[in-house]
């Protein structure tokens, strides 16, 4: 498990896949904004905005709930839900081209590449591309201004949503992430309750406590301590800060400061991206 986090948080510590030509080009070019610089050329969809679906990326630290924003908005718009995460799982559990050096790696304790993530990405939105649909979401990448770049010249972002919570309340959250033993689902304990002051809102978050048959089952993970946890933010933050610049000089960036859980956040982040009256405008429109 361990060594799976650790492939998660990808950089560009390892070399580039061998004989791959698709790493290899960009092994040796510079990310650049209009040329194609990949040979064979990648299957990202690059259309007409008005001709397909949104194509978003989520960017927020780890902790703060994209893959749940995401994946809910996923669901109105009607786009899929593509989780970086969920590519290495899945080549990893298959007998993908990429499978047995992805477990060399792993097995090695290494990070993953940009080039073999964006190669699982390519892959992934090719396959959906020919299965028909339109747009996605990008949940956990770009991660480094590296893939930032390389997405760039590939295929259209039209915006990047930043996800942020303060942080007192993101570290209560991540120290209170429990998982069941026994099905290994995951529940958090943590039930958060501050209250407003000098004109700033306060925050309510509820607990997502697990079913009693997990109950008595649950484990904190061995990385969620308080030590842990601020490592691993400050890690984020300076690897994403060059990120949300890259967007935000584009004038893509959306800033989200999340007021609470999901029953406070979610009306306010359809708000901020204009989409509260997007299901009613839809029937109207069918
Ligand atoms: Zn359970």
């Amino acid at each position: 498990m361990a060594a799976i986090s650790r492939l998660l948080r990808s950089t560009t510590s390892i070399p580039y896949l061998a004989g791959k030509s698709f790493s290899s080009a960009v092994a040796s070019q510079a990310p650049s904004y209009n040329t194609p610089f990949l040979h064979p050329k990648p299957q990202f969809p690059r259309k007409d905005p008005r001709d397909r679906n949104v194509q978003w990326i989520f960017l927020g630290c780890p902790g703060v709930g994209k893959g749940t924003y995401a994946s809910r908005l996923c669901k109105l718009l009607g786009v899929p839900h593509i989780a970086t995460g969920d590519l290495v799982r899945e080549e990893l559990a298959s007998s993908g081209p990429l499978s047995a050096q992805l477990s060399d790696i792993v097995n090695q304790g290494q990070l993953v590449s940009d080039e073999i993530i964006i190669s699982l990405l390519s892959k992934r939105l090719a396959a959906g591309e020919a299965k028909g649909e339109s747009g996605f979401i990008l949940d956990g990448f770009p991660r480094t201004i590296n893939q930032a770049e390389i997405l760039d010249g590939v295929t259209d972002i039209d915006l990047a949503v930043n996800l942020k919570i303060r942080e007192d309340v993101l570290l209560e959250k991540c120290l209170g992430r429990r998982i069941c033993s026994e099905c290994g689902k995951n529940f958090n304990v943590a039930s958060i309750n501050i209250k407003g002051e000098n004109g700033s809102p306060g925050i309510m978050m509820a607990p997502l406590l697990p079913p009693a048959q997990c109950m008595s089952k649950l484990v904190t993970r061995a990385d969620d301590t308080e030590e842990v946890v601020k490592e691993r933010l400050r890690i984020y933050y300076d690897m994403s800060e060059p990120v949300e610049e890259f967007y935000r000089s584009q004038g893509k960036l959306l800033e989200f400061e999340l007021p609470g859980g999901i029953p406070e956040s979610w009306p306010k982040l359809l708000q901020a991206l204009n989409l509260d009256d997007y299901e009613s405008r839809q029937s109207a429109a069918a």
